[in-house]
Parts: structure tokens; sequence; C-alpha cells
């Protein structure tokens, strides 16, 4: 990933979560598949909250650096390891050829606001966990950023000098938080940059396409949603169809607003289904090298 944003690429990637059943298994493996048709720069697993989860997470991350064309980025958190287990995970990766790991400090298990307790040997903060697996190899490490500004900082000052912190620990780009104001994420890259740190801001995009899903996950992760929108989604509440396609009409928008000015790239949620995702992307028409095609006059017109 380095290597790629380094180049001004543009970087396009799918994310999923670790599946909790066979059959949750059986259809993020078809997601995968119909992503990989895309040939996006990478895709990832989320790191799951304890247990069994992440040890689903670690083989979904091996599996797909072994069994698919697609590179692996490893989502990794510090909740309720030590640095001894942190290493051993980061070495498993390592083994299974996986070059690159989104680091992050994580929520406290249970309820995710609730006060965040170091484990023993552990870590408090991302900025940590990025020197720790710096330190283990050659990785390019990605972190999280926040364009509504992280839950837990008091205010946008201390936001924005931790973030840098962490960047500057060898953090090489960063994935948004979810967000569904394009101005948001422009006024984050704009104070990142006058904070003196040019590091490439990938944002985040998730279709709206089912009201009472994203109205939870908003909630949870701070996001404001739009009036407008929620409108409209409640107003399709009994027509799938029809949410579907304003949740990937709204996104589609927003995201060709955020590449028209300058993102280095979109991370897509899937949560495992991958088509409302796929429609975004398909719906952008980008060129080969990631960029959006030139607006061209029309035929005949009077200029
Ligand atoms: P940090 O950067 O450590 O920040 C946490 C808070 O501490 C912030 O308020 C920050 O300002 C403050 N802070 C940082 N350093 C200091 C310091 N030195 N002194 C005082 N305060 C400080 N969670 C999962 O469990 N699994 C996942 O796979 C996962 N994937 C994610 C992917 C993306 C793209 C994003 C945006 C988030 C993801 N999360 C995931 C959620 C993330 O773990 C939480 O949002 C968590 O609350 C913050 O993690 P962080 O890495 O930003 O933490």
């Amino acid at each position: 990933m380095r290597d790629i944003l380094a180049a001004g690429r543009r970087s396009y990637s799918f994310e999923f979560f670790p599946p909790k059943s066979d059959a949750g298994e059986r259809a993020l493996w078809n997601a995968i598949r119909r992503i990989e048709a895309l040939s996006p720069t990478f895709v990832s697993v989320t790191y799951g909250a304890g247990g069994s989860s992440r040890d689903r997470t670690v083989a979904v991350t091996e599996r797909i650096a072994t069994e698919t064309t697609l590179r692996p980025v490893a989502h990794l958190t510090a909740v309720g390891h030590s640095v001894q287990e942190l290493r051993n995970i980061i070495g498993q990766y390592a083994d299974a050829g996986i070059g690159d790991v989104l680091a992050l400090r994580g929520d406290p298990p249970g309820d995710p606001r609730g006060p965040w307790v170091p484990s023993p040997q552990g870590l408090t903060y991302a900025e940590e966990l990025v020197s720790l697996v710096r330190r283990c190899g050659d990785f390019s490490v990605g972190v999280a950023a926040f364009p509504e500004r992280h839950p837990r900082s008091p205010d946008w000052e201390s936001d924005i000098r931790h973030f840098v912190a962490k960047c500057r620990a060898g953090a090489d780009y960063a994935i948004t938080q979810m967000f569904f104001h394009a101005d948001d994420y422009l006024r984050l890259r704009d104070r990142v940059v006058a904070a003196g740190c040019d590091i490439p801001i990938i944002p985040e995009i998730m279709p709206a396409t089912d009201f009472r899903q994203i109205k939870r996950f908003a909630e949870l992760s701070n996001a404001r949603f739009p009036e407008a929108l929620a409108r409209r989604l409640e107003g399709a509440r009994d027509d799938t169809g029809a949410a579907h396609r304003i949740g990937v009409d709204h996104a589609t928008e927003m995201a060709r607003t955020l590449l028209d000015e300058g993102a280095p790239g979109l991370h897509y949620i899937t949560l495992n289904k991958s088509t409302a995702a796929q429609e975004i992307h398909l719906n952008l028409g980008l060129r080969p090298d990631g960029h959006l095609p030139a607006v061209t006059a029309p035929a005949g017109g009077d200029g």
C-alpha cells in the first residue's frame, strides 16, 4: 500500500467482517469472489471483539492471502492483548505473506463507550501499535481517521494532535470512519494538512440501503445522518429495492464528490454482501488509472 499510494495511484478497497456461521462463511466467500473480479487494490477483514471471531478474522485474512489474487490488509486491535500476543499475531500474518496491517486501538468489549482499560502488558493507544508493527517487520501500516472527530476526543485540537502523532509513529495512510457529508471529510483533511501532515486519507463509503441498520451504525460511530436521506429511506421502508437504489445513489454521488476533490481512493463497507458496494464502484465508471473520466461537452452544443 505504501508504494501504491506514494506513486500517486488511487486505492479502491472492500471491507468484510468475520462470519459467525458456516452459512455466513459461504456468503462471505461468494462476496469475496465477486469483488475479486473488480481487481480492487486490497480487501480487509475487521478484527473481532474477542475469542473465536478473532481466530476467524486471522483465518479468513490468511486464506485471502493464499487462495485468491487479492491483497489483504489485516485489521488488528490492541483490545485484550498483551504486547507478546500482538507480536505473535503480527508474526502469523507475516508468515502468511501479509505485508499490510491496519493498526487500531479498538473499543472496550461489551460497552464500546465504556472506560478504556489497557490489558496487562498491553497497549493504550493506536500510536503504540503502529510503532510495534513497524518494529516487527517491513509492514505497510494504516490507521483510523474520524471526519466527525473521535467520540472520546474532547476537542478538535487534541484529536488532530494525536492523529498526527500516530501517523508520525510510522503510518503510511489512514482510512476514515463512515460519514455521510463529504464536507466533514474535506474539513478533516484540511485540519490534518494545517497540522503539517500530508498522509493519504482514504474515505470509507457505507451504502445506506437499510434505514434501521444504518441508523444503528451511525449512532455507534457518531456519524451525522442527512435528514433528507433519512426521510427518503423511511419513505421506502417497505420497498427494499427502492431503498437500495436510494442508498446506492447517495453513496455514488458522495464518492464522486470526494474523488473530484482529490481523495486518494475509496474504502467500501460491504457487510459481506458486495452488491451495493460493487454497484457504487461500477457507477463511478473509473478509468483504468482509477481516475474519473473527464467530463466532455455534449456534441452539437452552442459552445
Ligand atoms: P487511537 O488513535 O488510539 O485514538 C483513540 C482516542 O484516544 C482518540 O480520542 C485519540 O484522540 C485519543 N488519543 C490517542 N493518542 C493519545 C494520547 N497519546 N494521549 C491521549 N489521548 C490520545 N475496531 C475493531 O474492534 N476492529 C476493527 O477491525 C476495526 N476497524 C476499523 C476500521 C476503520 C477504518 C476505522 C475508522 C475504525 C475501525 N475500528 C475497528 C474502530 C476503532 O477501533 C475505534 O474507533 C477506536 O475507538 C479508535 O481506534 P483508533 O485506532 O483510532 O484509536
